[in-house]
């Protein structure tokens, strides 16, 4: 135990964790003494003698569980970007602890009394704004914990969460093993007909790896539509393809999910909420179940009328080619016909405009320079989670160092789908602590001497996740508890939303879409045409979202007593049917077998929370280029007044400060053509 590294703080700059250091069997001891330590901690505050004061109680808190803090960061890091069996074992067994170690620290009676009798006097204090709001957000956070409740009912709410905890370890497991069991193989070269020679080598290079080689195995992606649809000119391999999509976890998952949505009902009477729903979102910016279903209810009508229009295009281009009904399967290949000879854009031609280094260095950093006049230098000499990871020391316009940023930008089999940020070390003037993050992707890796080149979307995720990588790097709080992206769930993804705006500023564009090979700047013809054929496909995009969020809805407003729900794709068909979003050809983004968001990663009840910091993103975007000041001027606004500020202050204050009102929802209808 004595040489496990994560016993004391990295000595490395930032803290960065030592990875040439850390092994797979230092974590459940590091774990378990994380617990115990933290538990001596807390004890010791409950067990103070003196009264209690912010000092010998809240901030006494505040920093307690580093060695806890250090260890789970690097494993859940490493459980989602590097997994290993051990790994996903260890997580099975742990995730539960955890969930009863936390529950151990809110449910002490005695703590809690401490917490109590400051906040009853808090505005005798003579606290600043943020230990004020610190004292108020840990108050709440116990009560929401189940602080205020009998003997009784703490000891359900205790198996509750333990069991909630391995369902959810299950759930990532089962999505993990029912994706790579999805996967389609092919015989023949010949069946991927209308893939790109990159596609098709990625495609044998996973046979290979799966040995089977000689064949072609299509792995499936996170979500429920698969890049391959839009090119495969085999309409059955279409089909098969996104069957075992639509399909993957239904027999593990669909029960699993019907439980835990019970369990959460349960959970929620407990602590006082009809719903699930109202329990996540009182403490949300959003507030009521019913601010939540206006929203998604208002865009319900037209976007399903814009996805119908566009329905009716494809299923024109699908009819000259001897189809009679467009399928699920077939919409991604004629909206792709159709905007090619709508707007003359060929997507996938595009590609070898935007290579990774250039997007990443010319369009993203670059960006992050025009705005907050950041710059960056990469560090080998610095060794992340995985080979393929970078890191980048980043520093600030006056020439200070601000953090650590660490891209790990492809694909592996060890790697969960998608694209999120991690952080590493959080920021806090409390601690001492400069921000190392963690930007986590999915782009295929090139074969060995050729250019990653990135789809349009692709390009969007980088700039996505970056937006998340600022706000953790700006972060300006006094308290860990406050860093960064530590804000509420239906606020997190609008600083991400944000920087997404920027790799269609022009300037920006110009900069990083180039000839891989030649140098050569995309014709601004061509990028005009992009972005003309952007907004072709918002009906389906925001159908396909909707029906997702709608179904989280679904699962998350049952009632506790309602009848455990016996066939999951049953009740998915009557929710969406209900809801109006019931749009054949056009399945959710996340179906319940595979919808990690909501039942093991955090968002249930959470997945509206998108589109909800999208009506924040579309106004910014707006505010950017009508506020009469320079982008440079804009940045260090929304800096100073949002992006710093992290969760020490109320979000929607942040927005009324940078924006000199509350947010409206039109530039979001506009965006969406939804008016
Ligand atoms: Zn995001």
């Amino acid at each position: 135990m004595s040489d496990n590294p994560f016993l004391s703080p990295s000595t490395l700059v930032y803290e960065l964790p030592p990875f040439a250091e850390i092994r797979e069997e230092h974590y459940r001891p590091a774990f378990d003494r994380g617990m115990a330590d933290q538990l001596a901690e807390t004890a010791a505050v409950a067990a103070n003698p003196e009264p209690p004061t912010f000092d010998n109680t809240v901030v006494a808190l505040e920093r307690s569980g580093a060695l806890l803090r250090r260890v789970s960061t690097v494993f859940f890091n490493q459980d989602s970007s590097d997994t290993t069996p051990g790994v996903r074992a260890l997580d099975a067994e742990i995730s539960p602890l955890l969930a009863a170690h936390a529950d151990a620290i809110h449910l002490d009676a005695a703590l809690f009394a401490r917490l109590d009798a400051l906040h009853r006097t808090r505005h005798e204090l003579g606290l600043d704004a943020e230990s004020l709001r610190l004292l108020e957000r840990r108050h709440t956070a116990f009560v929401r914990a189940g602080a205020r409740l009998d003997a009784a009912g703490q000891q359900r709410l205790r198996e509750i969460n333990a069991e909630l905890a391995a369902d959810a370890a299950a759930f990532r497991r089962n999505t993990h093993e029912a994706s790579l069991a999805g996967a389609i193989e092919v015989e023949s070269a010949d069946a991927l007909d209308g893939l790109s020679a990159a596609a098709v080598a990625a495609a044998a290079e996973n046979a290979r790896a799966l040995g089977r080689g000689g064949r072609w195995v299509l792995s499936l992606k996170n979500f429920s539509q698969q890049s391959e649809l839009a090119s495969l000119t085999d309409r059955d391999l279409r089909r098969r393809l996104l069957t075992s999509s639509l399909r993957r976890g239904l027999d593990t998952n669909g029960p699993l999910a019907a439980k835990m949505a019970a369990l959460r009902a349960e959970r929620a009477a407990l602590l006082g909420h009809p719903t699930h729903a109202s329990y996540v979102v009182a403490d949300e910016t959003a507030g009521t179940v019913g601010a939540v279903g206006a929203m998604l209810g208002r865009l319900v009508a037209p976007a399903v009328a814009n996805a119908e229009r566009e329905a009716a295009d494809l299923a024109a281009a699908a009819a000259a080619d001897g189809i009679d009904e467009l399928g699920a399967h077939d919409w991604a290949f004629y909206a792709e016909k159709v905007r090619a000879e709508r707007y003359d854009v060929d997507t996938a031609a595009l590609r070898p405009y935007f290579e990774l280094e250039r997007v990443l260095r010319d369009g993203v950093f670059f960006a992050a320079n025009l705005a907050y006049g950041l710059t960056f230098a990469e560090r080998p000499d610095l060794t992340a989670h995985h080979p393929d990871a970078r890191v980048f020391e980043v520093f600030d316009a006056d020439g200070s160092a601000l953090g650590l940023f660490i891209g790990d930008f492809h694909a592996r089999e060890s790697k969960r789908g998608g694209a999120w940020m991690n952080e590493l070390v959080s920021q806090s003037r409390l601690l001492g602590t400069r921000p190392v993050v963690v930007n986590n992707l999915n782009i295929a890796h090139p074969a060995p001497g050729e250019a990653a080149l990135l789809s349009w979307d692709e390009v969007r995720t980088l700039f996505h996740e970056f937006g998340h990588a600022l706000h953790g790097l700006f972060s300006d709080v006094q308290y860990p508890s406050f860093a960064g992206t530590e804000v509420p769930r239906d606020f997190v993804e609008f600083p991400s939303q944000v920087n997404e705006t920027w790799m269609t500023r022009p300037e920006v564009l110009a900069n990083y879409a180039r000839h891989h090979v030649t140098g050569e700047p995309l014709d601004a013809a061509v990028v005009g045409r992009m972005l003309a054929a952007e907004n072709y496909g918002q009906g389906f995009r925001t159908v396909e979202y909707l029906a997702a969020a709608l179904l989280d809805w679904a699962w998350h407003t049952r009632r506790p007593g309602d009848p455990v729900v016996e066939d999951a794709e049953a009740f998915e068909a009557q929710a969406l049917a209900e809801a109006g979003v019931a749009v054949a050809a056009v399945p959710p983004r996340y179906r319940t077998g595979y919808f990690n968001h909501v039942f093991s990663n955090g968002y249930s009840a959470g997945y509206y929370a998108y589109i909800w910091s999208e009506v924040l993103d579309a106004e910014t975007a707006q505010w950017f280029g009508s506020n009469g000041l320079g982008v440079r001027e804009s940045g260090q606004v929304f800096r100073d007044r949002l992006l710093s500020r992290g969760g020490s202050r109320d979000a929607l204050e942040c927005v009324r400060d940078v924006l000199g009102r509350g947010p409206e929802i039109g530039p979001l209808l506009a965006r969406r053509g939804l008016e």
